[in-house]
């Protein structure tokens, strides 16, 4: 039976996020290591496989058609071009290509076909494969996962609230719907938000409330600082300072024990101390390449420089577990099947490599 809360309220977790800093270190990092490896860091490639030209007007990005920005756009990658992709991410140490399209949702026919061949083949080369393709039906969900889908990303980007003030052209409840439809099939869940967009603690509260009452939690959530693109309605945004960037990480890993918090874009503008810092607080996912979509990222040899410095190691695919009520859900579905699951499903304990265990040795 998983510990996991599944009735946070605001003012749980807005009393989480106001705990004085090194209290609230202290606690995330406690939390951190009785569910995950502390030096294990999951490293994602981000792959633009269909850029610009989106109908929709989410006010942080370059890639909405109504918005003038200096955004190249493109037709829909061919599925060449994404495993050449994907095999120099996975040489540079990627555990995971996570393929975004900028559409407003997925519609059946000649490009979900090349997107399900993309899934195919990524698979094939022992990756893990997450798209984020905008809103899907379930039947769409349930095509992904018989390809092979490991994960798929849609973002809740605020709260309930806030979001209003950042996208009008599709509903909060449009969200929860495709995450909805992606938990009735094997397909985990990946979605988070972005700080920086305006919104005040209550807000960021709200949106960790709607996240960690989904029932099973999302396996990764994602942790963005805004990038303020000139030509986008936010361009004006102040960057968000690192210590609001560590409290969202750590109130994050304290409500969310069991799911990968992953530090994703705005990495840039922060040092590798405040980067170490969030290490600390409970990230435990990062996405490496020189471009995230179409924001910048550092570059991954930095990263992996970083890592070595840090002495972390990225993640090996697969190995992490999933929140237990998912594997649950696998485990009927195969059942009926009559078959077994593609990956391995993980045992729920703290994977350690013999390296982490020596040094704990010494440590003791
Ligand atoms: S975030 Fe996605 S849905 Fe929103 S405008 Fe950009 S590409 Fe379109």
């Amino acid at each position: 039976m998983s510990e996991t809360r599944h009735n946070w309220t605001k003012e749980d977790i807005l009393e989480i996020y106001n705990t004085p800093l090194m209290d609230l270190l202290y606690n995330a990092a406690t939390i951190h290591r009785k569910h995950h490896d502390p030096n294990t860091v999951q490293v994602s490639t981000l792959l633009s496989i269909k850029t610009g030209g989106c109908p929709e007007d989410c006010g942080y990005c370059p890639q909405a058609a109504r918005y003038h920005t200096d955004i190249e756009g493109n037709d829909l990658m061919s599925v060449q071009h994404v495993k050449a992709q994907a095999l120099r991410a996975k040489s540079s140490g990627s555990s995971r290509i996570c393929m975004g399209a900028a559409w407003r949702n997925v519609k059946d026919g000649e490009e979900f076909d090349q997107v399900l061949e993309m899934v195919r083949t990524i698979n094939k080369l022992d990756m893990e494969v997450c798209c984020t393709l905008g809103m899907i039906t379930e039947n769409q969900a349930q095509r992904l996962a018989e390809a092979g889908l490991y994960a798929y990303n849609h973002n809740l980007d605020s709260s309930e609230e806030y979001y209003k003030e950042v996208i009008s052209t599709r509903g909060y409840e449009d969200r929860l719907e495709t995450i909805d439809n992606v938990r009735k099939t094997n397909v985990t869940v990946c979605s988070g938000g972005i700080i920086g967009m305006g919104e005040n603690a209550e807000d960021r509260a709200g949106m960790l409330v709607a996240l960690s009452t989904l029932n099973p939690q999302p396996e990764s959530v994602p942790i963005n600082a805004l990038v303020a693109v000139e030509g986008t309605p936010l361009e004006d945004q102040k960057p968000v300072s690192i210590w609001d960037m560590i409290r969202m990480v750590a109130t994050t890993r304290i409500v969310m024990p069991e799911t990968q918090v992953r530090l994703s874009a705005g990495r840039t503008e922060m040092t590798r101390e405040g980067q170490a810092m969030c290490f600390f607080a409970g990230a435990n996912s990062i996405f490496a390449g020189d471009k995230l979509l179409t924001t910048p990222n550092p570059d991954v040899n930095a990263d992996m420089e970083m890592f070595k410095m840090l002495g972390l190691n990225p993640q090996k695919p697969f190995i992490k577990k999933m929140q237990p009520e998912t594997v649950e859900a696998q485990d009927s579905q195969y059942q009926a099947l009559g078959e077994k699951p593609k990956w391995t499903r993980p045992e729920h304990k703290i994977e350690r490599n013999e390296e982490a265990k020596q040094k704990a040795k010494v440590l003791k």
